[in-house]
């Protein structure tokens, strides 16, 4: 429910912002946790300051001219949303996908401005990507597209103005190409405009696996609020992307038991617990689908492969969920048979994965719950450590970041909780969450005037 005062915000959200579905979720989900927060700070109101959080400061749309291998010219879609810098330079991933549009990237750049105010670091929201699908084409291809991407994009960011990393589709091989293109148009070797670069061109230790493990280590300390651990539990990961893969060597070593996984062709089973070498060699080696994983176990193995469309691998029963494939993968229904299934706590690795109607099932049911902006703070949180290294141009052992990002997701997951708690709603992290980052933001905004 919306506090009455804010309906004429999300109405005016609404008008401005018409056949964006995903971006109209993302603010009814802040503005229905933040009635609570605007009895207590009318200021809020008075200032317009969820009004302006609403509006991004800046969206750019540009042409992406390419040629293919075939000397064909193709042509995709360029985005930047610079939403908030009231509390750092724009961060925010790049996203290559063929679902990807305005109205995605503005969802995402939306949530990734709360997400960075709750990391505690010095980093405002954005977010951009392409319709281009890196799927099938070749090196050459893929390199002649983030060059063409980049030469647009180089001019509107900066160490100092808007930091890009990858998302679903941009990995290291297409953050170097545009890192090198960025290098010649500028002529500066400007370590900080990007991160998730690969560690022997100011890359930080620990950036790939961040994401999955820092899910994995704020599920751990909800878990550990009901005195439960992921010891003897059995886990399903969607997903096969680095979230996915790291969240599986994380869980694993916390003694969790995961059984299943997957990528938009479908799902595996295995009941043995997933081979992550085996998944690694798939996914990362190969660039295969998830279903290589079976030829590569043999037959005989005791796993199963199910076709996308042949089911949904939240039916696979689990006490824990950690969907990390993409937006609303999990819905009504997937909630429901985790529910029935007995699902003790579900957390997000992917950016809104879960519909409101999940949540909403989780919330009755009792089922303690991880939304993605602060459960999946650990990759941007490590990115800001990446900014942080390239500018003392230092460098850090894998050690060290990992325990830098162990104690941020640790502070996270405590504010999300106690800010809950503050708000009249224990356990309530979705509450937490949403008011800890919009308060973080809003004051910065405040203090600095009408911006
Ligand atoms: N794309 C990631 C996210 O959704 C990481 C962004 C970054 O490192 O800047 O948070």
């Amino acid at each position: 429910m919306i506090d009455e005062k804010l309906e004429p915000l999300l109405e005016q959200v609404l008008h401005r912002n018409p056949g964006e579905p995903e971006f109209h979720q993302a603010v009814r989900e802040v503005l229905e946790s933040l009635g609570r927060v605007v009895a207590k700070r009318p200021d809020y109101i008075e200032h317009a300051l969820i009004e302006r959080i609403c509006e991004p400061e800046r969206q750019i749309i540009f042409r992406v001219p390419w040629v293919d291998d075939k000397g064909q010219v193709q042509i995709n879609r360029g985005f930047r949303v610079q939403f908030n810098s009231a509390l750092g330079p724009y961060k925010g991933g790049l996203r290559f996908h063929p679902s990807v549009n305005v109205g995605i990237i503005k969802f995402l750049g939306f949530e990734q401005t709360f997400k960075n105010a709750l990391t505690g670091m010095p980093i405002g929201g954005g977010k951009g990507g392409s319709d281009f699908s890196p799927r099938g084409r070749s090196d050459g291809e893929v390199m002649r597209f983030c060059q063409s991407f980049m030469t647009e994009l180089s001019r509107h960011i900066g160490e100092h103005t808007d930091v890009p990393a990858g998302d679903i589709g941009v990995g290291g091989r297409e953050i170097g190409y545009m890192f090198g293109q960025y290098k010649r148009l500028t002529n500066r070797y400007e370590a900080g405009v990007l991160t998730g670069k690969a560690l022997f061109y100011g890359g930080s230790r620990a950036r790939t696996e961040a994401t999955g493990y820092g899910n994995t280590y704020f599920t751990k300390a909800m878990l550990a609020t009901k005195d439960q651990s992921f010891e003897g539990k059995t886990v399903v990961v969607s997903g096969s992307g680095n979230v996915a893969i790291y969240s599986v060597e994380k869980v694993q070593s916390f003694g969790g038991k995961v059984v299943a996984v997957s990528d938009s062709s479908g799902y595996v089973v295995d009941e043995a617990g997933i081979d992550l070498e085996l998944l690694k060699e798939v996914k990362e080696v190969r660039r295969g689908r998830i279903a290589n994983y079976l030829e590569l176990k043999g037959a005989g193995g005791g796993a199963h492969f199910v076709k996308g469309g042949e089911g949904s691998i939240w039916d696979v029963p689990c006490d824990v969920a950690m969907p990390s494939a993409t937006q609303n993968e999990l819905t009504g229904k997937d909630a429901k048979t985790l529910v029935s299934n007995g699902v003790v706590a579900v957390g997000e690795g992917a950016n809104m994965p879960s519909t409101p109607e999940a949540i909403r099932i989780f919330r009755e049911a009792g089922v303690m719950f991880a939304p993605g902006k602060a459960a999946n703070a650990g990759g941007v949180a490590t990115s800001a450590l990446e900014m942080q290294q390239n500018a003392s141009r230092d460098s850090w052992s894998f050690d060290k970041t990992e325990a830098r990002l162990a104690e941020i997701m640790q502070t996270i997951h405590d504010n999300c909780a106690s800010t809950a708690d503050e708000y009249g709603a224990p356990g309530d992290y979705v509450l937490g969450a949403n008011i800890a980052g919009f308060v973080r933001v809003a004051d910065a905004m405040r203090t600095l005037g009408v911006i």
